[in-house]
Parts: structure tokens; sequence; C-alpha cells
């Protein structure tokens, strides 16, 4: 609605006002001091106490002109005038309408202007507007907390639309352009609007402060209320005596900052914290919660040892630790190169295979040592549940991880060397399949991911060096064969064992007992005896039983010989260890002294005020300390060495014993096994066969021998399933073969052949057995003995053609062991002969044979020549029937 000028200019005073705006209808006092302001004021009181008033563009300008006002401004009238006695005025005045200047008639002592009124055009139109603008104001004021209430009712009061939007817009805190913005708003239709638009928008902005204010309001209640709450449950705690809780807490959180986890176990640790802090502490699941946390913090996520990959010194220490073994070294040496130029290759785990005792284990001890990694060793013999392996379910009580993670724990770093002791022992049964599990282990392509029951966190196995062991290969699953890079270990020949003996068993366990290593001697003689006659083995575990058995009578000996030496020594230890326990006790106690009966400390003379050293403790503590990643590996040997005792430096050096077969006898007994395998004299029926074992080769004794009957055979013993059958073959070769052999066609009829293995021959069931067992037949058959200086292995065939057998290495070897240098050998064997050593090959005569014709000729004392039927017969009736007829 338009306002309209009235035409009839005013002459006024004009008085320049700072910072503030005077609408129409507003009081408003303040104080005039500047000299010409004064003189304006005094000019109005004179000329009917009006002037017109308008705001300064600049406050800082001291002396005004009249451009330097706005050109809109307000006729006021002065309420009261009051002259103070430093000649300021203090002046009330109210804004009576709006004017705007027209021209300056008066400059010099006070500024005088005509100004043109404008008057509030009425407008009834406007009743709506004004109602709204009314009811927001009204709105504005409560919610506002800096306008008094009764400006309001002031303010509502005003029927008048314009003078209404005045008064409204004279309370709000606006700045002083911003008010003139709206004094200069003539249409007071667009007054309302500026007005109710203005108001709106703070509206909304008071709101949403109100909004934020009520919630930080709710959040600080509530960060009181859990303040307080901890408080008092710390309070209640204290009453009951379980004030370590929170240093056991902030331990925890030390061990956290510490550690160094990965994000998601940190956020497991954390989460698993919380709900440990909520637990009554002496609680069964509080102990379970701990244990949990414990157990993430203590496998290592990024701790590793910084491995050797200096190939020649890997060789070196491969070559100090074992004897021989030069083609495994050569493989394993090729495998750690391998290894350094391929991030898990194929067939990246090592397997060693072979008896008992020829160093698969410390093998992969030495690998360790020569990789420079820590090492850990898990056997799984018997192992035949899968949370043996992968731990259970947190779920469970008495829940924990499985052997993995429990062995790298032990190993402390994420790249050791982990030895997987008889993975062929390992069994299966409905609690599953623990070599599912170990798959995953062994897996490169899954390893990195592997999860532990209990830990419930991904855990990165991929920069483990894995080494199974194992007896034989056959009871190894198929897809875990797969994974492995298999090394035969077949067994150490005499030679082989005599150097192992002196070079390594021999001086271990000397130092192991005690003793210096001039202190203990076994004679050539007496080492040749003791491998010989007690032990019977393809490796070299039993010798080194029997070496401690030795060093232990010897150092029994020397004890005995130097027992007053000794005898001062330990006494002479004893009361310096006394002392050095008393000395640490008084120690203790010194410490111990109550602050207040101490005597007094130095307090003065510590420069640092005591805070001051406190925030020192606590900054420190607020840097956690970085995890160090890199470990050094401990040698795995070195923790199996003893130490000497003070009562051992007793002992002269000059002190020995000698052990030769005198002694050894002394020492061990009466010899186990009789220095040859072979049988005294050749015998009729009495085969020697050699079998493979998972303990390396055996000699396999075979009898047979005939008893009255109608041809049946009896096969007792030692003997599994595929043997039983090889005497079938056997016996049907022999026959159809009656005839060449010089056997009655029909003996069949008159005799039953008993053929027995004796006790103790061979756990293992193979085909190797069939040229044996139908050698010692015929012997039987035909009365003709069987040297007594060879033995034999192969499989025989109805037609009596000799197929190959497995295991000849260590067949041959246990032959030799055993004093017998003949040998029969399948001839489609001929090319694993190779791997016989050389000193070995050299010693014995290997008939290589295809025919059964063939083993006959060179395993019976004297040729085939047919017999008349009654001379191989037993007895007749009339005799004793059950005599066996043939001694042997
Ligand atoms: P396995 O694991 O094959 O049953 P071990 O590794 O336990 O056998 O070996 C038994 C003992 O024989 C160990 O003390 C080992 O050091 C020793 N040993 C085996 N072979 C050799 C060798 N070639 N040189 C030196 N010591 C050996």
């Amino acid at each position: 609605m338009a306002s309209k000028k009235t035409g009839d200019y005013q002459t006024l005073p004009l008085l320049p006002l700072r910072d503030v705006v005077i609408f129409p209808g507003m009081m408003m006092p303040f104080v005039v001091g500047r000299g010409r302001s004064v003189a304006a004021l005094e000019r109005a009181m004179e000329t009917g106490k009006r002037l017109f008033l308008s705001a300064q563009r600049d406050a800082d300008v001291e002396d005004p002109d009249a451009g330097d006002v706005y050109e809109l401004g307000t006729i006021s009238t002065i309420v009261q005038s009051l002259k103070r006695p430093d000649g300021t005025v203090k002046v009330l005045v109210e804004g009576v309408r709006r004017a705007s200047l027209i021209e300056v008639t008066e400059e010099s002592e006070y500024l005088e202007v005509v100004v043109a009124p404008i008057e509030d055009a009425d407008d009834d139109a406007l009743a709506s507007k004004t109602r709204q603008l009314t009811r927001l104001f009204e709105k504005y004021v409560k919610l506002s907390s800096n306008l008094p209430n009764e400006a309001v009712l002031a303010a509502v009061k005003k029927d008048h639309a314009g003078r209404l939007a005045d008064t409204i817009a004279a309370h709000l805190p606006l700045d002083v352009p911003t008010k003139q913005e709206i004094l200069e708003i003539t249409d007071v239709e667009d007054r309302l609007d500026s007005l109710t638009e203005y108001l709106t928008s703070e509206m909304d902005k008071v709101k949403m402060d109100r909004e934020i204010q009520g919630r930080v309001k709710k959040q600080m209640e509530q960060a009181q209320r859990e303040y307080y709450l901890n408080e008092k449950i710390k309070a209640i705690q204290k009453e009951l005596g379980r004030g370590d809780r929170e240093s056991e807490m902030d331990a925890l959180r030390r061990r956290i900052d510490e550690a160094g986890l990965p994000d998601e176990v940190l956020g497991k640790v954390e989460q698993e914290l919380e709900r440990l802090e909520a637990m009554p502490p002496m609680s069964a699941e509080a102990t379970v919660s701990r244990s949990y946390v414990d157990w993430l913090l203590s496998v290592p996520w990024f701790k590793r040892n910084l491995e050797n990959r200096d190939l020649a010194k890997a060789a070196q220490i491969l070559a100090d630790d074992h004897y021989g073994l030069d083609d495994i070294k050569e493989r394993i040496l090729e495998f750690l190169a391998v290894r350094q130029l391929v991030e898990n290759p194929r067939g990246s785990i090592l397997c060693f295979v072979g008896p008992p005792g020829t160093g698969k284990s410390s093998l992969a001890k030495s690998i360790a040592r020569a990789t420079e990694r820590e090492f850990v060793r898990l056997s799984l013999g018997g192992v035949r549940d899968e949370a043996e392996i992968r731990g259970h379910r947190r779920t469970y009580i008495g829940a924990f991880p499985g052997q993995i993670m429990q062995r790298m724990k032990v190993a402390g770093v994420i790249n050791p060397v982990f030895l997987l002791d008889e993975i062929d022992k390992m069994s299966m049964d409905f609690r599953g399949d623990p070599s599912a599990a170990l798959m995953e282990v062994l897996d490169p392509e899954q390893n990195h991911t592997f999860t532990d029951h209990y830990l419930d966190a991904e855990y990165d196995l991929s920069k483990v060096m894995f080494i199974c062991t194992a007896n034989v290969l056959h009871t190894i699953p198929g897809p875990l064969q797969d994974r492995m890079e298999v090394i035969h270990l077949s067994g150490y020949t005499q030679h082989e064992k005599i150097e192992i003996a002196r070079r390594h068993l021999l001086p271990k366990q000397i130092v192991m007992h005690g003793l210096q290593l001039g202190q203990l001697a076994i004679k050539d003689d007496a080492m040749d005896a003791l491998i010989e006659q007690y032990t019977r083995e393809a490796g070299v575990r039993r010798l080194e039983r029997e070496l401690a058995k030795v060093c232990r009578k010897g150092a029994h000996e020397l004890v005995q010989q130097h027992s007053t030496e000794i005898a001062e020594a330990a006494a002479a230890a004893t009361v310096r260890e006394t002392e050095e326990a008393a000395a640490i006790l008084s120690d203790r106690e010194d410490a111990d002294i109550p602050s207040d009966m101490a005597p007094p400390v130095e307090a003065a003379t510590d420069d640092a005020p005591e805070d001051e050293t406190i925030a020192a403790a606590e900054a420190e503590d607020e840097t956690p300390k970085l995890p160090e990643i890199f470990v050094e590996a401990r040698d795995p040997l070195a923790s199996t060495l003893p130490r000497r005792s003070a009562a051992a430096e007793a002992i002269p050096d000059k002190a020995k014993v000698t052990v030769n077969v005198k002694v050894l006898e002394e020492y061990l007994g009466v010899p186990r096994y009789r220095r040859r395998g072979k049988e005294e004299k050749a015998a009729v029926g009495l085969a020697a066969g050699l079998a493979w074992t998972e303990r390396g080769g055996e000699k396999l004794d075979i009898e047979a021998t005939l008893m009255h009957g109608k041809g049946k055979l009896a096969l007792t013993g030692q003997l599994g399933d595929v043997m039983q059958e090889s005497g079938q073959a056997a016996m049907s070769y022999i026959r159809s073969r009656t005839a060449s052999l010089g056997i009655p066609r029909d003996f069949h009829e008159r005799v039953d052949v008993h053929v027995h293995v004796p006790e103790g021959a061979i756990p293992k069931d193979g085909p190797s057995a069939g040229i044996t067992l139908a050698t010692a037949m015929i012997s039987a058959l035909t009365g003709i003995a069987i040297r007594n200086d060879l033995a034999m292995t192969g499989e025989i065939t109805l037609r009596g053609q000799v197929l190959p057998i497995g295991g000849l290495k260590e067949k041959i070897l246990a032959a030799h062991r055993l004093g017998i240098n003949t040998i029969v050998v399948p001839r489609d064997n001929e090319k694993d002969l190779r791997d016989v050593p050389d000193d070995i090959r050299e010693k014995v005569s290997v008939h290589l044979v295809s025919t059964m014709d063939e083993v006959l000729e060179v395993a019976l004392v004297s040729p085939l020549t047919p017999v008349p039927a009654e001379d191989i017969l037993p007895p007749t009736a009339t005799d004793d029937a059950m005599e066996p007829p043939l001694a042997h």
C-alpha cells in the first residue's frame, strides 16, 4: 500500500544519530554531546521541540554534514531534555513520522534541513497480514530470550499496520543498515511482508538453536549420568575389594596399544573389552572373555623374523648339522632358492618321508637355523578331530584355539618354520576330518585367510614355512600329497651311522651329560659293536639312546671317581647361592619398608615438582610404543643344551672314561642282536626275504614245512591278505611246475604244506614276498637247503615270472646291516640300484632275476634234481605223524 508524501515541507534542525535508527512511534533516550548536535537541539527546543533525526552512514564520522546521513529519517519530538554539567544533554525523543531530506538550509552553527514528511497510508485490506505478523511476533518473543514481553504487548496493541511494523522493527535486534532499510520501506504492505519474512527465517533459526541446545543438554546430562554411575560402580567395587579392576583394564588397554593389531582384530578386542567391563570380574563369563582377549593379543600379527637369504650361509649350517644326506641338502637348498624367487610356489611344502630316526625333524630344525626363523613343532600323530587343528567355537565352555594357532603364539612371529610331525599318523573319525583343515593350512591359495574357530578372525599363515614328516606316504590323503614336495630319507649304512655317531650324536650326548668332549671316548670296535649288536634300525634314534646310556654310565663313573672334589665344589656352590639368596631377600625387605617408616626421602633435592613428574610420566604413557616388527629368531638348538654345574667343573679335564667292547657290555648288558643276521648254516625250508616297513628295510624269515595231508596250504603268522594271496600263487605255480622242479606230481594228495612267518617280522603288508614263499616251499618239497648268506625280494606270477618291488634301497641296506651280502632282486628293479650308496653297492652281490628258475638257481645250495616221491614225504602213519620232518 503506497504511502504518500504530504507535501507540506518542514524546516527542522538535523540531529545525526550514531548507531541507532529511530522509528515513528518509538521513544528513545540518548545523550547528545557534539557541538553542532547540541546547538541543533537547543534550536529545536526553541522552535516547537521538533527535529529531524537521521542515522549516520558511518558512525565514525565525528562532525557529520547533511551528506553523511541517510536521506530518510524521522521527524521526532523532544519529550524531555536535561542539560548535564559537562555540557552534554540527555534527551528523550519520540519518533513521529518518516520524512525525507529535501535540502540543507543551514550548515554552520547547526544543521538545518527542509524535509518532506511521509505519511503511512491506512488500508484495512492489510488486516490479515497485520494479524499474521502480530502472531508471528508473539511467537518469536516467546521463543527468543532477549526480548522483554512488554514490548510485545505494546507492539500488538498498535492498531495501525504501519505503526505495528515500525514498533516491531524497532524492537528487533537488527544492525543499523538493516533497520535503516526497513525504515526506508515507505510502502506499508512491503514493510509488513519484509518483517514477516525476516521473522519467519529468524524463527527457524531460533527453533534450530533450541533443538541443538536441547540435544547438547541431553548429551551432557547423559555423560554426567554415566560419569556419576561409573563413579558409583568404582566406589562399590572398592568397597567389595575389587579395586584392581581398573588397573587390569588399563593394563589390557596398554597391551592393546602396544600389540599393534590389524583393524579387524582391534575392533574385536575393543568390543570384547567393553563386554568384559560390564561383567562381574570373578564370573566364569569374564574369565572366558579375558582369555579370549588375551589370545587375540598374544598371537603374532605383524612380528616377524628377518630371514637369512644367504644361501651359502644356509648351506654351511645344513652341512654342519647333519652328516651325509648330500642329495637331500642340495634339494633343500634348491627349495630355499625357489622360495626366494617365487612367492608361495606350488608344492611349496617340504615333506620328509622315511623311517624313524633318519633325521627328518632335525633337518627341519636345521632349516629353521639356516633361514634364521623361529622353529615350532606340532605332532599330528593321533590327531583325529578337526577342532584340534582349528579350535573350538567360543560357545563351548573351556574352548581353546586349535593347535596351529597355539603354536603360532609360541613362535611369536608370523614367519616361523612350522614342523608338522607324523602327518601320516593323523586319523579321521566322526568328529570331522582333520586333514581337510590341514589342507587349508597348507594351501597357499587359502592359508592367508585361515580362520581358527576360537579366535574367529582371519589369520595369515602364508608367511609360515611348513615342513611335514611322515614314515610312509600312502596314508597321507592324495590332495595333501599334491601340495607337498616329497623328499625320501631311506636310512643309513653302518659306515654312515658310525660317522653320525662320532661327529654328532656322541659329542651331543657327552655335553648333555655334563661332561667335556675329551672325558669320554668310545673305541672303534666298541662303536661297531654298539651299532651292530645293540641297535637294528634304519635311522639312528636307538643308537642315540644307547649312546646316551653309555654317557650316563660314564658320567656316573667319573662322579664316583672324583666324589671328594665334587662334594667340595658342590658345598662351596651351595654356600654361595645361599648368600646370594639372602642378599636378594634383604634388598627386597629394604624396598618394602612402608613410606612413613622409611628414612626421610630428600624430597627437597628433587627439582621437579611432583605433579610435573606425574604429568611427564603420563605424557610418556600417552604415546604408545610402536611395536617392534622384526625380531631375531631363537636358535632351536641352543635351548636343548644344559648348563654345566659348578660340580662338573670339579672333575679334572684329564679324567677320562674309555669304552671298549668289554666296558660296553658292562654298560649296556648282553648284546641284543647277534652279530650276523644270517643263519648258522644253510637250512631246508627256511628262506630269507626282505621287506620294506615303516621303520625301513627288514629281513623277513619264511619257514615252510610238510605234513601228512591232502594238499592243503596253511599260512600262519604275520601275514596280511596280500601275502596270503602270494602264498596261493606260489603253490599254484609249484603244482603247475612239478616236473621241472623234481617234485612228484601228486604230492598234494599226500602232504599239506605249512608256511609260517615268525612273529615280529613285518607290520606292513606288501606284495614282495612271493619268491621267498615259493623258494621256502620248493626247498621243503625238494629237500634242498637254501643258502644262508642270501636274501631275496620279488613278487611271483602264476607262470613263475618275477615282478618288481618297491623300497629296494632300504631292503639292500637292511640286508647289508645284517651281514647278508648276496641279494636276489627282480631284474625290473635294476634302475633302483643307482640309489644304493656306492660303498654298499661294492660290498653286496646283487643277482638280477626275471624268472623263478633263476631265483632257485642262485638260492638253493644244490641244483634241482627229480627226487622219488617217497623221499620227500613225511614219515608214514606208523611214525610220529605230527613231528616236522625237517629240522632247521
Ligand atoms: P626323525 O624325525 O626322522 O624320526 P630325528 O630328526 O628325530 O629323526 O633324528 C634323531 C636323531 O638323529 C637326532 O638327534 C638327529 O640330530 C640325529 N640325526 C639323524 N640323522 C642325522 C645325520 N645325518 N647327521 C647327524 N645327526 C643325525
